[in-house]
């Protein structure tokens, strides 16, 4: 294990396999010693996580995917002592699950994060990603939050990933842990699992079903594409500063019911394949992000325009039908 190896967690889901296969495609990631293992995945393969999406690095060398929870104290332990960077993407993400059931969201997002940063700290850990969410900001109306925006997150998801960027802060301001937080705004692209409303919508539309949207439809999200996402992680991992948040926003503010009609237009349907179903409860009615912080400090600014994005995405999913009829 080089001196520069890095422990990604929940890198058998979406955003975090992502960034694995991005590291270790382009060569960017640390080290750059052939055979040397540099990369090591800790995953406890929920629903959400799936060995498929590790696929094109399982075999790297650089590569080890471990099974195991953030919460095994022992487990993360063993492996921190051999890590210098930390990036947690390991999480319970959806938040309707979290309505119906909070349990595994505490469990994971709180103490998984909780035992993650005692075990950095006690492994003398260089750098910890904590990868966030503009959920915890809560919901507004008009303008976009800064990274010093207050914390009112309102579903049990938000609430529990806010509960772990402020238990992070504490290992910073405490102790001089070196902790990054990276607050991302709604991610969209392939590989995700068909319960978020894209690839939900897009896996029904193709098989000639129908799509529920929520209430009037007129709910507000900012989307951002995942490899946006995943070289603004690697641009706080490498170049942000300790202790800081960086909001990370894609930048395209759609309605549900704007985006509902972009993907009936890509999968050749009609409104008719609209269900209008109860809101969820406390739906959030609008997020938004100020990246002026990242884009000045760090030089991010999203790069995949969303009408692309969305195409490539939505072909994906017609080109990889048993990628997700398999999730089931
Ligand atoms: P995901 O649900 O696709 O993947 C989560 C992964 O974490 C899965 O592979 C799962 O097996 C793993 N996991 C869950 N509990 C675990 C545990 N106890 N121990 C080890 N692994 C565990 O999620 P995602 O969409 O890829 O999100 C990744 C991170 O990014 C999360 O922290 C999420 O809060 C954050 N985020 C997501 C979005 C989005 O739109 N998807 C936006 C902003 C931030």
């Amino acid at each position: 294990m080089t001196d520069e190896a890095i422990l990604v967690t929940g890198a058998a889901g979406f955003i975090g396999s992502h960034y694995v296969r991005t590291l270790l495609a382009d060569g960017s990631g640390p080290g750059h010693k052939a055979g040397t293992p540099r990369i090591t995945v800790l995953d406890k393969m929920t629903y959400a996580g799936n060995p498929d999406n590790l696929a094109a690095v399982r075999d790297h060398p650089a590569c080890t995917v471990v099974t195991g929870d953030i919460c095994d104290a022992e487990l993360v332990g063993e492996l921190m002592s051999n890590h210098r960077y930390v990036v947690n993407f390991a999480a319970e993400s959806h938040v309707d699950r979290s309505i119906s059931g909070a349990a595994d969201f505490m469990r994971t997002n709180v103490l998984g994060t909780h035992t993650l940063l005692d075990a950095a700290l006690r492994a003398d850990v260089r750098t910890f990603v904590q990868i966030s969410t503009d959920e915890v900001y809560g919901s507004l109306t008009t303008g976009s939050w800064t990274e010093t925006a207050p914390l009112l997150p309102n579903s049990p998801y938000a609430a529990s990933k806010a509960a772990a960027d402020l238990i992070a802060l504490a290992y910073h301001r405490t102790h001089g842990l070196d902790v990054r937080i990276t607050r991302g705004s709604n991610t969209y692209g392939h590989h995700q699992y068909p319960e978020k409303l894209i690839p939900l919508f897009v896996t029904q539309l193709l098989q000639g079903l129908k799509v529920p949207l929520y209430g009037d439809g007129l709910n507000v999200r900012e989307w951002l594409h995942v490899d946006d996402h995943v070289r603004a992680v690697e641009l706080v991992r490498t170049a942000g500063r300790p202790g800081e948040i960086y909001n990370v926003g894609g930048g395209t503010e759609l309605t549900n019911r704007e985006l509902t009609g972009r993907l009936l237009a890509a999968c050749g349907a009609g409104w008719e394949s609209v269900e209008q179903v109860t809101d969820r409860k406390g739906h959030d009615r609008r997020y938004s992000l100020d990246c002026t912080k990242i884009r000045e400090e760090l030089g991010y600014r999203p790069r995949t325009d969303f009408a692309t994005g969305l195409a490539e995405t939505v072909a994906w999913y017609r080109d990889n039908r048993r990628w997700w009829e398999r999730t089931w």
